[in-house]
């Protein structure tokens, strides 16, 4: 899992100044992405609440579905990170969570939007990131 997910990409700098160790590890479950779930968590140092994305990735997985998701992640996180825009929900960590046998999960930590519907949210997130994603990629 490491040669497919750097740990430079997968472990970066908090940009709110957030540990890792500091986000409550367990969380609320409040809806399903479309790659994985998300959680509410709060960072114990702060206090502030944040979302967190779980993607579970599984080695056994073929090889070619693996790869191109992983390359998607890599993706979404290198763009959530230079994006500075109002509606978008702004990057603060991602980490890779070692599990057992070949399951490993990728967590991304983003701001918590708490207005409206947490369904729409995410479901707006994903668009416009879809959205952003065919206008970097063309
Ligand atoms: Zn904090």
């Amino acid at each position: 899992m490491r040669h497919l997910f750097p740990m430079s990409i997968a472990t970066t700098a908090s940009q709110t100044g957030c540990a890792a160790h500091d986000f409550d590890p367990k969380g609320k479950f409040i809806g399903k992405g479309g790659q994985g779930h998300v959680y509410k968590v709060t960072c114990r140092s702060c206090c502030g609440l944040f979302a967190r994305k779980d993607i579970t990735l599984d080695l056994n997985e073929e090889k070619e579905n693996l790869e191109r998701r992983v390359r998607h992640m890599k993706d979404e996180i290198q763009t959530l990170k230079t994006l500075h825009h109002p509606h978008v929900i702004r990057y603060v960590h991602s980490m890779l969570q070692p599990g057992t046998g070949s399951v490993s999960t990728l967590q991304i930590f983003t701001e918590f939007c708490d207005g409206g519907d947490v369904d729409t949210l995410i479901n707006e997130g994903e668009y416009v990131f879809q959205s952003l994603r065919r206008r970097t990629l063309r």
